[in-house]
């Protein structure tokens, strides 16, 4: 097992992720924005920061596994968003996503292997309103994706993508907070419950595995069915079989 290189891994989904990983018997390095037990301090948004960081780690081998995972969102109507916080959400998603590949990817590409994990969401084919930069940020991380696994496949590097659904986690607290808001997102899952950072950790800890190593360019959504719950919007009369509107929020409504 060798080094795999973990992004936001201080909290949330990356700190489930690294662990994950460890579990498999890699040595894990988590990085984060902000200094904490355990963690390389790195903002994936400055360049030189992470070309700094991936020559450290570098030097004790090469690196296996990389987990683009730090994320960042910012709410508001698209009349309202400033420019500045544009350009915020895209740094940390897109460019920070485009800076570690490029960074961690060349010690895979002198090894002739490696397996690059993107966070992604179902915003990224599934717009997300109110949320600024979000979804085009994560539209791009996914064809940064399908980029990368063409480019480094015939070398050796496969790139897939995880899009988490709901999941609370530190990022995500405020918006789970109220018992009633968890409830019916929960009642609009077609698993009837809220996911959890180790069910998305589970399938990056596959896609950076051997076990996975035909595939490649591939993205797997893990929200409980939630991204294919289209037909489930539409009320039917009660004598007609099939979703009601009262299966969306679990009966709450
Ligand atoms: P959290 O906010 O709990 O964790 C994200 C981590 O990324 C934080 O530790 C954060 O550090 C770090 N981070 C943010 N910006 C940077 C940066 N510039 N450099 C380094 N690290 C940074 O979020 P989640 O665990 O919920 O999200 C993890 C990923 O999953 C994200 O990519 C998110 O978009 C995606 N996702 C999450 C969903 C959910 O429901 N939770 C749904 C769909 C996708 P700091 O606290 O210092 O900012």
């Amino acid at each position: 097992m060798g080094i795999a290189v973990v992004t936001g891994g201080g909290r949330g989904i990356g700190a489930a992720i690294a662990t994950r990983l460890e579990r498999d018997g890699h040595r894990v390095h988590r990085l984060d924005q902000l200094p904490g037990e355990g963690v390389i301090t790195c903002d994936v948004t400055d360049p030189a920061a992470v070309e700094r960081v991936a020559s450290r780690i570098a030097a004790d081998g090469p690196v296996e596994i990389l987990v683009n995972n730090a994320g960042h969102w910012r709410f508001g109507p698209l009349e309202d968003v400033s420019p500045a916080d544009f350009r915020a959400v895209i740094d940390v998603n897109l460019m920070g996503t485009f800076h570690c590949t490029q960074a961690f990817g060349r010690s895979m590409i002198a090894a002739g292997r490696g397996s690059i994990v993107n966070i992604v969401s179902i915003a990224a084919y599934r717009a997300n309103p109110m949320v600024g930069a979000y979804s085009p940020s994560k539209a791009a991380v996914l064809a940064l994706t399908e980029q990368t696994a063409l480019e480094w496949g015939p070398r050796g590097i496969r790139c897939n993508a995880v899009g988490p659904g709901l999941v609370p986690t530190p990022g995500t607290g405020a918006v789970y907070d109220d018992p009633r808001v968890r409830e019916v997102r929960a009642g609009a899952v077609p698993l009837r419950r809220l996911g959890t950072p180790d069910d998305v950790a589970e399938v990056v800890a596959f896609f950076a595995s051997d076990r996975a190593g035909y595939v490649n360019g591939q993205v797997v959504y893990v929200d409980g069915g939630l991204s294919k719950g289209l037909m489930t919007l539409l009320p039917r009369p009660a004598d007609v079989p099939g979703p009601k509107l009262a299966d969306r929020d679990g009966g709450a409504s």
